[in-house]
């Protein structure tokens, strides 16, 4: 056992407890009513090796919705099944600097096309991509896809939160439109949205996302079972987002402090990963203004500061 595996195995329960307070500088997110249900004052994470061993703290047992996480996976199996041509002929590489959902810079990137496939936008371009001849067979194969990489056969969609998003989102509506009127998006709205806003609603808790950033860790291959899942090639264009756009208008912040690609999501989880070492999946629903959890980027720097993770 490293001495880097004993000190998280020392510390983490700790730093999640100084962490936690951090919740009251943030707030439970709201615009998809459902969401709000969450307890703001939860924190929890787990750090997995590449055995699938695992350190444990705070409130793991919690369930919640992978929101922007799904995001990362939604791109890899777009690029699996188009290659990346077609992906960015459809979506830029650029970060934003704005908000998740803003409508603004929707038309700068030549030809018209969204900056990113992390921002709603460049998401909903994403889903429509999606090989499958139905929206019930594009979102089936996203979650069997999901569930190869948690390990986990259980993993379904939230339908409450699902429908709580459906009925009120009519920000993404609105940028579906947009992007339907630009000749960005195949299809019909109402069914790349229905694609979209199921995989935002796939509820896991944090193992399962943490085996998720393993695999990223780990290039693409599961180290537990040594099954490569995912092409090299994809999971760099991956963790590049995630470096340069996974945290929204706080990536830069973000890079500077933890120095780790990460994705967040509006029910305050987040994903990330130390490469070739560990995958981290984390919890904390009270979010700060850039949609990113208080307590879990508070733990996140803690524990990069601590054990010297920063790539940079
Ligand atoms: N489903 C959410 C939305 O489309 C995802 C946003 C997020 O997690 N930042 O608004």
């Amino acid at each position: 056992m490293t001495s880097e595996w004993q000190r998280l195995q020392t510390k983490l329960p700790e730093w999640v407890e100084q962490s936690r307070h951090e919740y009251i500088h943030g707030k439970v997110a709201a615009y998809i009513p459902e969401l709000s249900k969450a307890p703001a004052d939860a924190l929890g994470v787990v750090v997995m090796n590449g055995a699938g061993e695992t350190v444990v703290a705070g409130d793991t047992e919690i369930q919640f919705t992978m929101q922007s996480i799904s995001k990362v996976f939604t791109l890899i199996l777009a690029l699996m099944d188009n290659g990346e041509d077609v992906v960015f002929s459809k979506v830029g590489m650029e970060p934003t600097g704005d908000r998740f959902n803003s409508m603004l810079k929707l038309e700068l990137v030549e030809p018209g096309i969204p900056f990113n496939p992390l921002i709603n936008a460049g998401a909903i371009a994403v889903s429509s991509l999606i090989r499958g001849n139905s929206p019930e067979e594009k979102f089936a194969r996203v979650l069997q896809f999901f569930r190869l990489l948690t390990h986990n056969d259980t993993l379904e969609y939230d339908q409450d939160v699902y429908d709580s998003e459906s009925a009120t989102g009519h920000l993404n509506r609105s940028l579906a439109y947009f992007l339907m009127e630009k000749g960005i998006l195949r299809g019909h709205v109402e069914d790349v949205l229905e694609v979209y806003f199921r995989h935002c609603a796939v509820k896991l808790n944090c193992t399962d996302l943490a085996r998720m950033g393993l695999v990223l860790a780990y290039n693409g291959r599961d180290p537990v079972t040594g099954i490569p899942l995912i092409p090299r090639r994809y999971v760099q264009i991956a963790k590049t987002f995630m470096t340069t756009c996974g945290m929204y208008d706080a990536s830069g912040e973000f890079a500077i402090q933890v120095g780790l690609p990460a994705k967040s999501g509006v029910s305050g989880s987040i994903m990330t990963m130390v490469p070739g070492r560990y995958g981290i999946g984390l919890v904390g629903p009270s979010l700060n203004r850039m949609g990113n959890s208080t307590a879990g980027v508070h733990l996140l720097e803690k524990m990069s500061r601590d054990l010297d993770w920063s790539l940079f």
